[in-house]
């Protein structure tokens, strides 16, 4: 059994960063999580077991297929590949037969499309841990994530006999685009958590910092539109085809012009537009990749709704057929009382970390299962771990202070040592 110090989440870090995979396409990152977690002696799920496939969001087959090749080349058994079930992420669960909470903790594995620097000053390639995976890097500081999911871990068996109830240790896929939340969230693994934990490292705060409540998470629906004219001759015969291109140009003008809600901060963005088929071809199809945000979920839902009646108005308007699709979505976020406290005494009190106020300002799909979490009668938190960071999150030179790994699981495990104490 490994040894839980800073050295061996270091590796653990490494060893992810090597191998950055885009959401759902986390097949070597879920396989090795798997293998390490069974043999610390947890049962863990994946797969069907652990996602409800009906609410499964943004989920790409081509990056799939990508993914399933990477895998089957990195050597994967069969036996793993079947068990993972084209899907990624998994919990790993732990029974100390003790009566006590159930405590769950998520960990997001993907990573984002952005090409690592190869830069000497760039601490991950100057040590030989960068990329192998061109196009794709740990970005976001979920490799991290990932060495503190496994640090718990392998805390908690070493001190199984010391603890009660149960645990759920969920290492959560394609958090980015808040796309892997809802499938677990609709799932029944959350069901009975009492308590639940969740953090992000960095975002604005430094090594030796800690946000325990961090404010003004904003809630977002990710849509695809997509809109399905006739083609037709562009000299002869114009006005017998139907123009998806001139809908959906008028419709990102339309997008834009959604009126502000009184009553909070509203975004909406209009990221990406595919259209047509040739220079003389009145275009068939078009597509817009597009999103929303709201300061709650009632000026959400009013910024969803408002999309959607644009899309819909605009088709009718230009004789299209109208399609629209949920890619992701997160809410805002609403941290229990009891585990604010918490953290505080952990954090700031015993571990003397200096606390600091502010806004989060993006969106965190981890919201999904606290929020579902809180529904069934749980607690929950979110917190940001301070870490200094050499770039800005999903920039080429991001890295972040290793050290905050070790905090990262000291906050987790003596939380998780104060509630089953609390039980006793
Ligand atoms: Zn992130």
């Amino acid at each position: 059994m490994n040894e839980l110090n800073l050295e061996q989440l270091k590796l653990w870090r490494r060893q992810f960063h090597k191998m950055p995979e885009i959401g759902w396409s986390e097949f070597v990152t879920t396989a090795t999580l798997i293998s390490t977690l069974r043999e610390m002696g947890y049962q863990v799920l994946s797969g069907k077991k652990f996602l409800k496939t009906d609410n499964i969001l943004g989920r790409s087959q081509k990056e799939v297929d990508i993914g399933l090749a990477r895998a089957a080349s990195k050597g994967i058994t069969p036996e793993l590949m079947e068990e993972m079930d084209g899907l990624t992420g998994c919990v790993a669960v732990l029974d100390t037969g003790i009566a006590g909470p159930t405590v769950g903790m998520r960990f997001d594995i993907d990573c984002v499309a952005v090409n690592e620097s190869q830069d000497l000053s760039h601490y991950p390639f100057a040590q030989g841990f960068s990329s192998q995976n061109p196009g794709y890097m740990h970005a976001c500081g979920h490799d991290g994530h990932m060495a503190i999911g496994l640090g718990v871990a392998l805390w908690i068996v070493t001190h199984k006999t010391a603890l009660t109830g149960r645990f759920k240790l969920i290492f959560q896929p394609a958090e980015e685009g808040v796309r892997g939340a809802k499938p677990i969230a609709e799932g029944d693994v959350l069901d009975d958590i009492d308590y639940f934990f969740s953090a992000h490292l960095g975002m604005g705060c430094s090594s030796g910092e800690i946000m325990i409540n961090p404010l003004g998470f904003l809630c977002t629906t990710k849509l695809d539109f997509r809109f399905y004219g006739a083609p037709a001759h562009a000299g002869i015969n114009p006005h017998g085809g139907a123009n998806a291109l001139a809908g959906a140009c008028h419709c990102v003008t339309q997008l834009m012009a959604i009126p502000r809600h009184g009553e909070g901060m509203t975004r909406i963005n209009v990221g990406t537009l595919l259209a047509g088929e040739g220079r003389n071809v009145i275009p068939a199809t078009a597509s817009l990749q597009l999103e929303v945000r709201g300061g709650n979920q009632q000026i959400n839902s009013f910024m969803t709704q408002q999309a959607l009646r644009t899309g819909e108005g605009i088709a009718l308007g230009f004789g299209l057929r109208f399609e629209h699709e949920l890619m992701g979505e997160a809410v805002d976020l609403y941290n229990d009382e009891k585990l604010i406290n918490l953290v505080t005494q952990i954090a700031v009190k015993e571990m003397g970390l200096s606390p600091q106020e502010g806004l989060f300002g993006g969106s965190e799909d981890a919201t999904v299962l606290i929020k579902r979490v809180q529904e069934h009668g749980g607690q929950a938190i979110y917190f940001v771990l301070g870490s200094t960071i050499k770039a800005g999150h999903h920039e080429a030179c991001f890295d972040f202070d290793e050290i905050s790994l070790l905090y990262g699981v000291k906050i987790f495990t003596n939380c998780i040592d104060y509630l089953c104490q609390e039980h006793q």
